[in-house]
């Protein structure tokens, strides 16, 4: 039997609860001092109990995971503990394109795939010197919006710069990304694509609630325009989202020419879940800032079921649950290369 294995965090409770609900095997890698909270829920079959979550590249670890056949699905915990290298080594077949989140991580790698996809993007800058615009500055890899901040000139870029690496959130040597702000209504496009029947299914939009950047929006100008606080954009939560139906059609265009691009860029292309993250300005034109090439925390909301998957699937289909049924298929059809790497 196929066992579907997961980091314990992010969504790794949806994304077994999905794969037990498909009556495989389900095996979470948990930290020490999260035992006591996975041991709750009954459909974890195993626990691996690590002292940290890189023990999964060692070689104990990934005995267990082969003797269990093990697929382990990732998502954006492996990415923000784990470099690029350290998860391209792993043996363990791994759902959906591995070699894909190296693109996710490395930012300049990430706007050369957003390019090819021809998602509108933020103007990047180049370098302090060249800001113009409001702009927001970033982190290498899935920092969670953690030292982020907004500037509005060099000066005022330095300046909070320097506060952050005081702080000990930045370190000096960090090469920080740049990009122009854009304003309007967040809205995350999580999507799967099927290698198996080649085809994009929209699966629902989440909004990120992020913290202390929301929380500044809560006081009056006057206590916002006192705090010498920098922001930061952590994500705390999500809430979900529907979107007007005049834009369905723009966002398949987006999910597909995001596919194609993938699959031209990094083979084997962009192979199940995949998120798409961006604004929709007062036109409705939406500009895109960034994307998740896995499973997105975004979809936890829709444990029972997303509004556009009750379109598509006559039974309630979680996202944990929708990569669960792709193993199931892909097992029995003798498939399971097709879908991991
Ligand atoms: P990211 O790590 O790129 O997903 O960014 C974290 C958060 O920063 C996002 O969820 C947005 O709230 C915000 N953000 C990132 N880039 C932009 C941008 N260009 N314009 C406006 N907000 C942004």
């Amino acid at each position: 039997m196929t066992t579907i294995a997961t980091l314990g965090s992010h969504c790794s409770l949806q994304v077994l609860k999905g794969a037990k609900d498909e009556g495989l095997k389900t095996m979470l890698v948990c930290e020490k001092k999260r035992e006591k909270l996975y041991r709750r829920f009954p459909f974890i079959d195993e626990l691996i109990i690590v002292d940290s979550f890189k023990e999964v590249l060692d070689q104990k670890c990934q005995k267990t995971l082969e003797e269990n056949n093990a697929v382990l699905i990732p998502h954006g915990t492996l990415i923000a503990q784990m470099n690029s290298e350290e998860i391209e080594s792993i043996k363990t077949p791994v759902f959906g394109n591995k070699w894909i989140l190296r693109w996710e991580s490395d930012r300049e790698m990430k706007e050369k795939l957003m390019r090819e996809a021809t998602l509108p993007m933020p103007k990047p800058v180049t370098e302090p010197k060249d800001i113009e615009k409001l702009v927001i500055v970033k982190r290498q890899g899935a920092a969670g919006g953690k030292g982020y901040f907004m500037a509005a000139n060099e000066d005022d870029y330095n300046t909070k710069r320097n506060q952050l690496i005081s702080e000990g959130i930045l370190s000096k040597d960090e090469t920080l990304y740049i990009q122009e702000y854009a304003a309007g209504v967040l809205a995350y496009l999580q999507f799967f694509y099927s290698p198996l029947t080649n085809e994009l299914e929209f699966f629902g939009v989440d909004q990120r609630h992020e913290s202390d950047i929301e929380g500044l929006g809560r006081i009056p100008a006057e206590q916002q325009m006192k705090s010498t606080k920098v922001p930061s954009f952590n994500v705390i939560g999500n809430s979900p989202l529907v979107l007007r139906e005049s834009l369905l059609d723009e966002v398949y265009t987006m999910g597909e020419n995001f596919v194609e691009a993938a699959k031209r860029v990094v083979s084997p292309g962009m192979n199940g879940p995949f998120c798409i993250e961006g604004v929709y300005d007062e036109n409705a034109k939406f500009t895109s800032f960034e994307f998740s090439a896995r499973i997105v925390a975004g979809t936890n909301i829709y444990m029972d079921g997303s509004p556009y998957y009750s379109l598509l699937f006559n039974e309630n289909m979680s996202m944990g649950k929708r990569i669960a049924r792709e193993v199931k298929t892909a097992t029995e059809s003798n498939q399971l290369d097709k879908i991991t790497t």
